[in-house]
C-alpha cells in the first residue's frame, strides 16, 4: 500500500493550518489513522497508543479523532451496535466489505461504482453528493475455520 505517509502529511498540515498543536500524541494517533490497517476503532488505536503513551486516555484518543474528522481527514463507519471504526487513509466516501464474525473490514477496487452514482442522479434527479455502500458476508479466514 502506498501514500501512507503522503495521508500522515495532509492530516498534520490540516491541524497546523487549524491552529492546533502537534503534540507526540496527536502525531502517534495520525500515524495509525493515517494507515487506518483494518479500519481501526477508537480502542484499536488506543491499545496501539497505550505503549508509548500509557497515561493517555480512550477519551484523549476519541477526542482527536473527532477533530482530525472535522477536518475532514477521516472516514467514520458507523454501525448500528456503535462499534464505530475509521478510516483516514481514504477520507472519502468509499465501498466496504464488512465480516459479520471477526469485523474484519477491506477495501474493495469498484470501477462500477461511479457508473452506479450517475445511474442514481439520473434517476432520481438528484445531486448525489455522498454514499455509503457496506457489503457484509463472511471472511475467507474465518470460512475456514468453521470448516
Ligand atoms: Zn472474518
Ligand atoms: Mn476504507
Amino acid at each position: 500500500m502506498t501514500g501512507h505517509n503522503k495521508r500522515f502529511d495532509v492530516i498534520i498540515q490540516k491541524l497546523r493550518d487549524s491552529g492546533h498543536k502537534i503534540t507526540p500524541q496527536r502525531l502517534a494517533i495520525a500515524k495509525i489513522l493515517s494507515r487506518s490497517d483494518g479500519h481501526p476503532g477508537a480502542e484499536d488505536i488506543h491499545d496501539q497508543i497505550k505503549k508509548d503513551f500509557p497515561t493517555m486516555s480512550l477519551a484523549t484518543v476519541y477526542r482527536n479523532i473527532v477533530l482530525i474528522k472535522s477536518l475532514g481527514e477521516v472516514l467514520e463507519l458507523g454501525f448500528p451496535d456503535g462499534s464505530n471504526r475509521y478510516d483516514g487513509n481514504k477520507p472519502y466516501p468509499h465501498p466496504h466489505v464488512v465480516c459479520i464474525r471477526c469485523r474484519k473490514i477491506v477495501d474493495p477496487d469498484l470501477d462500477s461504482l461511479d457508473e452506479m452514482t450517475k445511474e442514481v442522479a439520473l434517476e432520481t434527479d438528484f445531486k448525489i453528493l455522498n454514499h455509503r455502500l457496506d457489503f457484509f458476508g463472511i471472511c475467507n479466514n474465518c470460512m475456514a475455520e468453521e470448516g
